[in-house]
């Protein structure tokens, strides 16, 4: 008997959902492309429980007639490319027919159809890949696709799902790519039936950044464009102040599509070379045009990677382009406290200039509120010159010492205004420059835990632990074997007492595998210092005694570069009285 069959298309489209739909933001990504191409002008997504429970997706575009509505979800079925030639040619996002049936093989998918000149909608249901009889019914022209409880017949898939926190971040990024790739169409966010985003087609791009990310973002970017050799270039440039400390921030476009590109993303690190500090990654939003015979889209079965061509030259004139328009910038801006009006709408707090900037504006804010009754009660005038305990009243009781807030920030007065530190980066900076001065002296201190730890690694892992026992054993870690693909943390230095060692050596795991650091020794150990400091830091949120506080502001004094947390990200912001009484219109 041969041992050989063709698969069932069911499980042909299974396969296939294994590569396009890998959680809720996939499925979000492939039917609001599939709304672009279909030339809707308004596209609104809807999710519920971060896309697990709902994705609906709802576009004002051509629409489908009964035979193609069934169509659509047979397998390799498309209207997108017709013979081999398209394939050289690919205008539209999507071309290779497998989208629908791969959502329909792993979800129940309800969709509505209805094309302009058609008098009524029609509808299809399929459930795992069990598709019911097209049916008539009552709808808007346009289309509307719902999938529901993805991977529900497929526990171990429906497993790797994460907390709808997640998954909704997940789906916010699809939607700010596909959002940010298309400013001409209006295109709506919900959750739980809350509206998150709103973006009219009108708007300028960088009005969509200001609503996609932030105010402080939008207003931070530098407009550069060029054309030449067929290749358009339009760029917005963050200036060095909003750099990140990874490439998240790097939003690059070819032809209406988000793309991910090695050497485009070296072409922008070059752009900005002397720019940055070097663990430092600008902001930057890329879109190029380019005839579509130039680069070939069908390399992967997302198409977030693309194959150029002629690369060089895409990557010269990227880099000629962004370089000559930075060293042609004055790009020395003053410091400034950012307007009130400037704050970063709390929905969008995570994913934009990141929480620490949000929460000191707050955390202003809310100083501001509680002392506001004192300083009216005593009609306190700030009048340069005097002693800032003297112009500042009762407004901070101790002088030498800080007052937590938030359970995240100390702030502590100083000569002429005061300082707001951020107690993790801070202490994160005390440990990482405690674990270079030990390190350099000897093996760290450890000491054995009375119940050792024990953690699961593959054996990639454990050839890694095996080649770096040398790093493992100077930070003061022990491990033992603990039965089959499981060792134990038997020692853990003290240093690092405030870490958790089972979920530290998880990312040390991480570190050790990495192909780019495990070829650089300095590097890897730059590296762990910083995750150890990291790890071992008091964490934001995080309730201090006065004893603790004051440890840590005598911890600042002593060590070196107090002022920047390994990462780069500053531990201490100051404020001035001038600056205060320029806020508060005193001058
Ligand atoms: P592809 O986009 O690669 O062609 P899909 O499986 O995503 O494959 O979609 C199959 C076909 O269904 C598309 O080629 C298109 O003709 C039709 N289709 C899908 N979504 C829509 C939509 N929102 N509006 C109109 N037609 C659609
Ligand atoms: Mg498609």
């Amino acid at each position: 008997m041969s041992r050989i069959v063709v698969l069932d298309p069911n499980i042909v489209n299974m396969i296939a959902a294994g590569e396009v739909v890998e959680r809720p933001a996939s499925v979000v990504k492939e039917l609001m492309e599939n709304s672009i191409d279909a030339g809707a002008g308004s596209i609104s997504v809807s999710v519920l429980d971060g896309g697990k429970n709902l994705i609906s997706v709802n576009d004002n575009g051509c629409g489908m007639d009964p035979d193609d509505l069934a169509a659509a979800f047979e397998s390799h079925a498309t209207s997108k490319v017709k013979n081999n030639l398209d394939l050289r040619t690919i205008a539209t996002l999507g071309f290779r027919g497998e989208a629908l049936p791969s959502i329909a093989s792993v979800a129940q998918v309800r969709a509505v159809s209805r094309t302009k000149d058609s008098t009524g909608a029609h509808s299809i249901e399929i459930d795992y890949g069990q598709k019911q009889a097209v049916k008539p019914c009552s709808a808007d022209y346009g289309t509307t696709i719902e999938v529901r409880d993805l991977f529900y017949k497929t526990p171990a898939r429906r497993k790797f799902l994460k907390t709808r926190n997640t998954e909704l971040s997940h789906v916010t990024e699809q939607f700010t790519r596909i959002a940010l790739a298309h400013p001409e169409i209006d295109m709506t966010l919900s959750h739980q039936e809350k509206e998150l985003y709103q973006l009219y087609a009108c708007q300028s791009i960088r009005q969509r950044i200001k609503e996609l990310f932030s105010s402080q973002i939008s207003e931070n970017l530098i407009h550069t464009q060029s054309e030449e050799k067929g290749l358009d270039i339009q760029a917005l440039l963050g200036r060095p102040e909003i750099a990140r400390t990874n490439t998240r921030f790097q939003y690059i476009f070819l032809n209406g599509r988000f793309i991910r590109d090695k050497f485009i993303t070296h072409a922008i690190r070059e752009a900005y070379r002397g720019l940055l500090e070097p663990d430092r990654f600008p902001v930057v939003f890329l879109f190029l045009q380019m005839p579509y015979e130039d680069v070939d889209v069908n390399v992967h079965p997302t198409k977030i990677e693309v194959r150029f061509y002629n690369a060089n030259l895409v990557h010269s004139q990227i880099l000629g382009c962004l370089r000559e328009k930075l060293l042609g910038t004055d790009l020395d801006i003053p410091a400034k406290i950012a307007p009130a009006d400037s704050r970063i709408p709390a929905s969008n707090v995570a994913k934009t200039t990141g929480p620490e900037n949000q929460k000191v504006v707050d955390a202003m804010a809310d100083f501001f509120k509680k002392h506001r009754p004192v300083q009216s009660q005593h009609n306190l005038q700030f009048t340069p010159g005097k002693t800032a305990s003297a112009r500042t009243g009762t407004i901070i009781e101790k002088k030498a010492g800080a007052v937590q807030i938030h359970e995240s920030y100390l702030i502590m007065q100083t000569e002429d205004g005061f300082v707001v530190i951020d107690q993790h980066a801070l202490h994160e900076r005390i440990i990482y420059e405690d674990l270079r001065a030990r390190l350099g002296e000897n093996k760290l201190e450890s000491q054995k835990l009375l119940i050792p730890e024990s953690f699961e690694l593959t054996d990639i892992q454990a050839d890694a632990v095996d080649k770096h026992h040398d790093i493992i054993e100077k930070l003061g870690i022990e491990l033992e074997p603990f039965g089959p693909k499981t060792m134990a943390v038997q020692a853990f230095p003290v240093l690092l007492s405030g870490a958790n060692p089972a979920e530290f050596m998880q990312d040390l795991l991480d570190l050790i595998t990495d192909p780019q650091l495990t070829r650089d020794t300095d590097k890897l150990l730059e590296e762990l210092l910083c995750m150890a400091a990291c790890k071992a830091a008091i964490k934001a949120g995080q309730r201090l005694t006065e004893s603790e506080i004051e440890q840590l502001l005598s911890d600042r004094e002593r060590v070196q570069s107090s002022s920047r947390c390994p990462h780069g990200r500053p531990t201490t912001i100051k404020f001035t009285i001038g600056e205060l009484e320029k806020q508060f219109k005193r001058t």
